[in-house]
């Protein structure tokens, strides 16, 4: 960590709530559905994708994994209700469960796969830190089993684990999304070279594609993209095969030349009450995105 990201790190908890608001405003589509549907129709009109997120915060009770459950049910039918046709949700298994006891989490989880079958709809789960990751894909394998091709997982490539966990998910028809990952990881289970989680991005992304998989290729990193397009060219993926993604407000001119060079693009759309506990403890995680969002707020696009 650098010294401006230290300081940056530092000082987030101390900001005012308006002046964290300020920093997120553009990574995060607003506290209620409404909001959120409104960004979606002006992505949807440029031409992209959309996964919607529902921000949520550490829980304790059962009951609180139970109420997100609803509220990501509520969210597929709303979906469905808006007539929003590929429009699909991301959840992070903590926010149903994982970490409390018993079989919490997978029952919550079967009752929101029941719903997205019911309204036919795609979840993705997302990947926590690595407490998180074995009972996370155990989770994944187990609804992919009852559930089909409706649900997928994401795979980081700081991960030193990472190409076994393709290796191991593929005997199976697998939906991942591939990302750096987010989380600051200990050496001894990841990398913490930046190019070596590039070299392990591209080497992972080619491993799914040859095991046929569907990718949801999660990256801002231009050289990563370029590798990404490199290796359909090679590989003559169909557009149907695969899928970059972006998360909402970052590298906009990014996201339009791949929209227009003809790519499914689907942008990750955060939203909900709990933006404030978010956006510090994301920022505090991983200062280099305060860095980057300081950035966006003194630069002149
Ligand atoms: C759709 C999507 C879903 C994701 N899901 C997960 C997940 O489930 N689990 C997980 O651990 N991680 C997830 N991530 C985060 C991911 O792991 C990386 O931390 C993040 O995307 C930054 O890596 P990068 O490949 O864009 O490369 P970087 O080298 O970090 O970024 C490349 C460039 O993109 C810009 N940039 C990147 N991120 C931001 C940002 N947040 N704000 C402003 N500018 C930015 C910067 O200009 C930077 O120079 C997801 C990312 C995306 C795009």
């Amino acid at each position: 960590m650098n010294l401006f990201d230290r300081a940056v790190s530092l000082t987030i908890p101390l900001m005012p709530k308006p002046v964290v608001r300020y920093f997120s405003r553009k990574y995060i589509a607003g506290e209620t559905s409404d909001e959120a549907f409104a960004v979606i129709r002006d992505l949807r009109a440029e031409g992209a994708l959309v996964t919607l997120d529902i921000l949520g915060e550490f829980i304790k009770t059962r009951e609180e994994a139970e109420r997100n459950t609803r509220d990501y049910q509520e969210l597929l039918r709303k979906i469905v209700e808006h007539d929003l046709s590929e429009t699909n949700v991301s959840v992070k298994l903590s926010a149903l469960g994982l970490l409390l006891k018993d079989r919490v989490c997978l029952d919550n989880m079967r009752a929101l796969m029941t719903t997205a079958s019911e309204v036919d709809r795609f979840v993705r789960i997302d990947m926590e830190d690595s407490p998180c990751t074995t009972a996370t894909l155990d989770i994944y394998r187990t609804l992919r089993s009852e559930f089909g091709p409706r649900v997928g997982v994401v795979l980081q490539s700081r991960l030193r684990r990472t190409l076994d966990d393709i290796d191991a998910l593929t005997a199976e028809p697998s939906n991942f999304r591939l990302c750096k990952g987010i989380y600051l990881e200990p050496r001894s289970i990841a990398y913490t070279d930046p190019e070596i989680i590039r070299r392990n991005f591209t080497l992972s992304l080619e491993r799914m594609i040859k095991q046929g998989a569907y990718v949801g290729i999660a990256t801002h990193d231009e050289i990563l993209v370029w590798d990404a397009l490199e290796l359909i060219d090679r590989h003559g993926l169909n557009r149907e095969q695969y899928e970059f993604q972006m998360l909402l407000g970052v590298d906009e001119p990014l996201r339009r030349i791949l929209i227009e060079a003809g790519h499914r693009l689907r942008v990750y759309v955060p939203y909900g009450e709990q933006w404030y506990a978010y956006s510090v403890r994301r920022l505090k995680e991983n200062p280099q995105i305060a860095g980057y969002a300081l950035k966006a707020i003194f630069k002149k696009d």
